[in-house]
């Protein structure tokens, strides 16, 4: 037993032990690491990604992407912890910083599973291959065919982190996961073509073509039931700097499962980016506009693209919490909750009529009056 009057020593934790800890805090499952890999893609114009899934990504999760490609120079530090082509200077910091990564993605993928890249930029005669292990190349590049583009495979992820391996769910449901962040990311990338599939499987989970619209990849991902019932929303509110587009069901639409979709501007200093991130506040307050609408314990469809000025995403946001938050909230969800509403209100028109409580008017749908 310890004795209780001395102090323990303190030691510095091997560094290497250090990186795998805080990596395997912020890419916690197959899911999360796509996630960034797909943005990293999207980033590099590219105009179709592929995944390639094994065992619900934890054998094998492979994105290949016809993007710009990574220059054979910067493929000795490309996986290393602050690296990035996207920040120039401190000042850019401000308005990604609180999406947490910077130039960290593919270093935290590396300090806990095995990753080979293969790139080929579009004035490079040949691609080359790395492979990386806690950040640092393994071995000495190796050229190789390839087309122009970029393809990453992470392998046996958390091989060296058992207990967060068997902290997963099953690989069907690391699966389903994966195809939900494809799915997501394909609606609202729609110029971009997308494919998920399983290894050695012909038919694929997700596909959609390059060139196509956001209604089209919904109905190719979610049905044509959803597909012809659905609002467009496009409102601007100058006051509270913020810009709100996507498409939303209309009172005809009702699911068991509610479907929420997302997205959120992050703007490096000379690109725009989206990421999908979550808003418990926003996905109530649209939900509760809805109550009024359809059946009991039924859901609507909401797909919603928000573009805040950055100064106003909250900074306190960690890359682990995918939850956002940003200043206004309250009256943002406000006005998007009205712009939804009047949108639903001239979609139903001929169906609803107006009742006055009090002063103020509500919208009541007939089939509904009789829960009031
Ligand atoms: P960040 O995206 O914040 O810069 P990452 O760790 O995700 O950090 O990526 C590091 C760098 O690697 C990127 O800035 C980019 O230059 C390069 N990179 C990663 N993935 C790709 C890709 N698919 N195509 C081209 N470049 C890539
Ligand atoms: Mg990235």
């Amino acid at each position: 037993m310890a004795d209780k009057t001395v102090p323990g020593v303190i030691r510095k934790l091997d560094e290497v032990v250090v990186n795998r800890i805080a990596a395997g805090e912020v890419i916690q499952r197959p899911a999360n690491a796509l996630k960034e890999m797909i943005e990293n893609s999207l980033d590099a114009k590219s105009t179709s990604i592929q995944v390639t899934v094994k065992q619900g990504g934890l054998k094998l999760l492979q994105i290949q992407d016809t993007g710009t490609g990574i220059r054979k120079e910067d493929m000795e530090i490309v996986c290393e912890r602050f690296t990035t082509s996207k920040l120039k200077q401190f000042e850019d910091l401000n308005s990604i910083a609180t999406y947490g990564f910077r130039g960290e993605a593919l270093a935290s993928i590396s300090h806990v599973a095995h990753v080979t890249i293969t790139t080929k930029t579009a004035d490079s005669k040949c691609a080359f291959r790395g492979k990386y292990v806690d950040s640092k190349l393994k071995e000495p590049l190796k050229p190789c065919a390839g087309n122009q583009g970029t393809q990453i495979s992470v392998e046996d992820l958390f091989y060296n982190i058992p207990t967060r391996r068997k902290a997963l769910k099953s690989p069907a449901e690391e699966h389903a996961k994966i195809a939900e962040v494809v799915s997501r990311y394909a609606i609202h990338n729609s110029r971009v073509g997308f494919t998920l599939k399983k290894q050695g499987e012909g038919v694929a989970d997700v596909r959609t073509p390059p060139n196509s619209s956001t209604v089209d990849n919904i109905r190719t991902i979610y049905g044509a039931s959803v597909a012809r019932e659905l609002l467009e929303i496009d409102h601007q509110d100058d006051k509270l700097s913020f810009w709100v587009k996507g498409h939303v069901s209309n009172a005809n639409y009702s699911a068991k499962k509610s479907t929420f979709l997302l997205f959120i501007n992050r703007k490096y200093s000379t690109i725009t980016l989206y990421r999908l991130v979550d808003s418990s506040a926003l996905k109530k307050a649209l939900e509760g506009v809805y109550q009024a609408y359809l059946p009991k314990n039924t859901h609507p469809f909401i797909y919603l693209s928000l573009e805040i000025a950055p100064q106003n995403v909250d900074v306190n946001v960690h890359p682990t919490k995918h939850e956002v938050h940003f200043l206004h909230e309250d009256a943002i969800i406000e006005a998007i909750v009205r712009a939804v509403e009047t949108k639903l209100l001239g979609a139903n028109s001929s169906r609803t009529y107006f009742t006055q409580v009090m002063g103020s008017s509500y919208l009541i749908p007939p089939e509904h009056t009789s829960r009031r």
